[in-house]
């Protein structure tokens, strides 16, 4: 089962809904992001150190 969520707010990009599992994020302020715009954000982010 394959539903569309919505756009992603970066790049314009559909995000579906599969099978239960989001093929996206949908972040604290409820903007839908796709996993590409996730990865990004996250390597540009400086809050991921380890
Ligand atoms: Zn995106």
């Amino acid at each position: 089962m394959r539903e569309p969520v919505g756009k992603c707010v970066l790049c314009d990009k559909e995000v579906h809904c599969e099978d239960g599992f989001l093929n996206g994020v949908i972040g604290e302020d409820q903007k839908l992001r796709c996993f590409d715009c996730e990865e990004k954000e996250k390597k540009n982010s400086p809050t991921g150190s380890s």
